[in-house]
């Protein structure tokens, strides 16, 4: 941005600070994309050139109007820990963290009404006191925000039950913002909330949500052992259908995970581990079930005595796996990927016979449409990009789902096609196309045609 356009938009922001010290600028403007080597490259020297944090919708809107009239590029960031470069601006401009509107506006009847800045895991807290809970939480739940949630996440803890963050009836409604010279501030509801969700930012500016609740529960954390992979694979998709037992968190961890990621004092060398949370009543059953695929329960904790602590296994679990291992062993990377609820159990084995030790298998039992499944975060023993691209596509062309990582580009990371709900919002709020240009190929493809 040339100092002229800076001039304009600070007069514009009147007393709304505009950061523009480098190494603000630096951590701002990137996520865990670094989980990548491929996004590590790409992304490389992508920054904000400048930062504004505004405390109220207010501000938001202030900025939303000035990055319009300046032709401003503006990108949303919440607590930055996105794995895929989500809140990197691709074309610089300027970055708004949304964190400063972080309230939790009210909770009653099974629903939170929260500012999009609010961490979820103050949501969460503010529910309990009224005998609720989230439903989803992302393992990153001490930082992250709601509006990162909905717009970068996909589900994590809680997903075994509720599916994912985009299944209709998890988020109610949102509050979002238009970038024009006079923004518009609408509620979508429902499908048209939805067209907001996943987005990466690019097609509005969230500042309220409305989250629905589930009844607050006792949880119980065990880590459960087996001899083999497939026995654990059996048990778990076994307990995800097991009715009797109240779920929050299935995830298998095949050999050598357990060790690579500093569960070795629980699990032995050579065994897969599984970590779960359920009702403290079901433990017995949990036992019963893990018995009948020669499994033994290793160790088991009180969720309310290490919730929100690095000492819960929520943080062993989803892309806190990852994290884990890369903090300790170099060359390694990861997929994500969905099996599909019919055939799940043999394309697991089919993947996990053909890749061996290349592609360590971490799984996450969910629902989907009703149905238990599992979506894989393999772990990867890294060598080349070419290498990488023929492992993604071995499993594209065995129908396994992959949710590429590896890619900035919206389109590329999900779905693989244009979704017309998202495109139709990002026509109506952010006409000029002012939000981080660049990430939603199907509106760059749209300008060029026009
Ligand atoms: C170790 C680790 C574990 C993780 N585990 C999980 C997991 O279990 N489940 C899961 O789903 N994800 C997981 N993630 C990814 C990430 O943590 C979650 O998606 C998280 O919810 C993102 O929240 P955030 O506030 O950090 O969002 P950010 O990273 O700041 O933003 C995410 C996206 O949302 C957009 N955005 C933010 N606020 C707004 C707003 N107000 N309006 C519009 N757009 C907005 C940003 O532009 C960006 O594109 C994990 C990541 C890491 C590094």
């Amino acid at each position: 941005m040339d100092q002229n356009t800076m001039q304009r938009l600070a007069a514009d922001l009147g007393d709304l600070e505009l950061i523009t010290d480098s190494t603000a600028l630096q951590r701002y403007s990137k996520d865990f994309s670094w989980f990548s080597p491929v996004l590590t490259e790409a992304l490389e020297g992508k920054r904000a050139d400048a930062i504004v944090r505004p405390t109220s919708e207010e501000q938001v809107r202030r900025v939303a109007a000035a990055c319009y009239r300046h032709r401003v590029p503006l990108t949303l960031r919440g607590s930055g820990t996105g794995n895929y470069g989500q809140c990197t601006p691709l074309r610089g401009g300027v970055l708004m963290d949304m964190s400063g509107l972080n309230k939790v506006l009210w909770i009653a009847d099974g629903v939170a009404r929260v500012q999009a800045g609010a961490r979820l895991v103050d949501i969460d807290n503010a529910a309990r006191e009224k005998g609720w809970e989230l439903r989803l939480l992302p393992s990153t739940y001490r930082l992250a925000t709601a509006g990162g949630f909905f717009c970068g996440g996909f589900g994590g803890i809680g997903s075994i039950t509720y599916g994912s963050i985009g299944d209709p009836g998890n988020v109610l409604g949102v509050r979002a913002m238009s970038l024009a010279e006079q923004p518009e501030v609408a509620e979508f509801r429902s499908a048209e909330a939805r067209d907001l969700y996943h987005a990466y930012g690019v097609n509005g500016v969230i500042t309220e949500l409305e989250f629905a609740l589930t009844p607050a529960m006792n949880w119980q954390e065990a880590v459960l052992s087996f001899p083999s992979f497939m026995e654990g694979v059996r048990f778990c998709q076994t307990l995800g259908r097991a009715t009797g037992v109240i779920k929050k968190l299935l995830t298998l961890l095949a050999d050598p995970l357990p060790q690579m990621c500093g569960l070795g004092k629980d699990v032995g060398e050579g065994r897969a581990a599984v970590l779960c949370l359920v009702n403290r009543a079901a433990l017995e059953a949990v036992e019963e079930i893990a018995a009948n695929f020669n499994g033994r329960i290793e160790r088991q904790q009180d969720n309310a005595e290490v919730y929100g602590t690095a000492k819960s296994l929520v943080e062993h679990t989803w892309n806190h796996t990852t994290l884990h291992i890369l903090r300790k062993h170099k060359d390694i990377t990861y997929l994500q990927s969905g099996f599909r609820p019919w055939e799940n159990v043999e394309k697991v084995e089919q993947m996990y016979r053909h890749f061996g030790d290349e592609v360590m298998m971490h799984l996450e039992f969910l629902k989907a449409d009703g149905a238990v499944t599992c979506s894989g975060l393999q772990v990867i023993r890294y060598t080349t990009e070419e290498r990488l691209n023929q492992i993604i596509q071995y499993h594209r062309d065995n129908g396994v789902h992959v949710s590429n990582p590896h890619t900035y580009i919206l389109e590329d990371g999900g779905k693989l096609s244009v979704d017309p709900g998202q495109l139709a919002m990002k026509q109506r709020l952010d006409p000029a196309g002012l939000l981080n240009p660049g990430k939603m190929r199907s509106w760059d493809e749209k300008g060029a045609a026009a």
